[in-house]
């Protein structure tokens, strides 16, 4: 590819990097006319959010129902590629809706902005000149975001620790942001800019990075129900007796909390939900993620961000507890025209409402998979949307779709080269 063609690359406009990214890869005028298509998003505002545009691309947007969290009925936008995902989210709530549905709580939305500083002579005179400066600096830190003041939020405490290294030894300050209804990270990072000046006078050393932590500790979800045992029997339509599925669904989630190659798909299949109603909403996945991963290995060994057991009467209780770092103001949460409609459809008041409400679809989610994979595999349910993806794949349209992907999902055998067979003797 002539690299030259790019100079200057960012400066064009979207139709003009397309020119270029279509002669040199050879598009066809097709695939060009796919890139332009830019939905409900539209070609300015893309290129408006991030660098060299080109077009954008789209989730689909699907609604997971039944969710009873609080006493109160949500409707959740979800935005996922990946089959099966809504459906599973939207049954597993209507399971739990026979006993009440979800109960949830959380922590105020406070997240970490990190200062590292180096250079300081002695460790304990540095942290005593910082703690004793502690009002001027959290009042120095609001002077930068009196907007999230006014809404009650802002720098509300700050701690200092140690971190020895390599390349020296570290003080690391921790700004204490209540973020109200924000992600948080840009209000963050400008506050710990602007006390990084007085950090730095304070301990007689230099201020290295200073930036938002997306172990957001401080900022956890959680979410609890109750799965009774008569309602999980009629789930697998009989075919397994209520205390059969509680026991397979244990035995399947302890393997997560010992071992981490099945813990790792445990927390991925949480984030499938969680994900979805992240990305509807115009937030930050990416953040979410990192947080997500690094708690459930707070403890130095990486864990199941779901707790179930059995209780008293022999029901199945599960639980979720994970840090969510999510916006109902600021970010792209604004800016993304369907993540307004998507806050509008759940009805959330604030940014810790909307983290419950993720938590409870993570849980929702969790459950789903369990279930499944302890009891009728879950390659049945998931296989059925795959196959018509798949199907899809090898060229079927219309009612083709449905025929090639039933006799797919029959015969156990699901692949583009079974489905283009499949589509020859249809269309014969
Ligand atoms: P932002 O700066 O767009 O919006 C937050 C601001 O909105 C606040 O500072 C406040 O001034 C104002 N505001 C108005 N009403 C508010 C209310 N009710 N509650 C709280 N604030 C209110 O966004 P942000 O949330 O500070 O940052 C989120 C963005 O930062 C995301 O796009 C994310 O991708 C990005 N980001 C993330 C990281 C990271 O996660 N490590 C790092 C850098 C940037």
């Amino acid at each position: 590819m002539d690299n030259s063609k790019f100079s200057g690359f960012y400066k064009k406009s979207p139709e003009e990097r397309l020119k270029i990214i279509k002669e040199l890869a050879k598009l066809t005028d097709e695939e060009a006319e796919i890139l332009k298509k830019t939905g409900s998003l539209g070609m300015e505002t893309a290129d408006r959010m991030i660098e060299n545009v080109v077009g954008t691309s789209e989730f689909p947007f699907g609604l997971g129902l039944h969710f009873l969290i609080n006493g109160k009925d949500y409707v959740i936008p979800m935005c996922i590629e990946e089959p099966s995902v809504v459906a599973a989210a939207s049954f597993s709530a209507k399971l739990a809706r026979e006993s009440g549905g979800f109960k949830t709580s959380s922590d105020d939305p406070v997240m970490i902005g990190q200062i590292q500083i180096m250079g300081f002579k002695n460790f304990q005179k540095a942290k005593k000149s910082i703690l004793n400066n502690k009002e001027k600096i959290i009042s120095k830190a609001n002077e930068r975001d009196s907007v999230l003041v006014s809404f009650g939020g802002g720098a509300k405490d700050l701690e200092v620790m140690k971190v020895d290294s390599k390349v020296g030894e570290m003080l690391i300050v921790h700004l204490l942001v209540d973020v109200r209804d924000a992600m948080g990270a840009n209000a963050v990072n400008t506050m710990c800019e602007g006390i990084s000046p007085l950090l730095e006078e304070l301990t007689r050393g230099y201020v290295r990075l200073r930036i938002i932590s997306n172990l957001a500790d401080r900022r956890l979800a959680r979410a609890k129900t109750i799965w009774k045992k008569e309602v999980l029997e009629k789930s697998t339509k009989g075919m397994m007796k209520g205390e059969e599925v509680v026991k397979a669904i244990l035995e399947a989630y302890h393997l997560a909390v010992n071992d981490p190659y099945r813990c790792a798909t445990h927390n991925k299949g949480i984030m499938n939900g969680v994900d979805a109603v992240v990305i509807a909403t115009g937030n930050d996945f990416r953040a979410v993620e990192a947080g997500a991963h690094s708690f459930a290995s707070i403890t130095g060994k990486y864990k199941p961000l779901t707790k179930y057991h059995k209780n008293r009467e022999g029901d199945l209780v599960g639980e979720i507890e994970l840090p969510i770092a999510i916006g109902t103001v600021g970010g792209a949460t604004r800016t993304k025209p369907e993540a307004k409609v998507a806050l509008k459809i759940l009805g959330v008041k604030t940014a810790k409402e909307l983290s419950e409400v993720i938590a409870a679809v993570g849980l929702a989610q969790n459950f789903a998979a369990l279930r499944a994979l302890a009891t009728e595999g879950i390659q049945r349910g998931h296989m059925r949307l795959h196959a018509k993806n798949i199907a899809i794949t090898a060229g079927a349209k219309g009612d083709e779709i449905e025929k090639v992907s039933n006799k797919m999902t029959d015969e156990k055998n699901i692949s583009v080269s079974r489905a283009k067979e499949i589509l020859k003797e249809i269309r014969k």
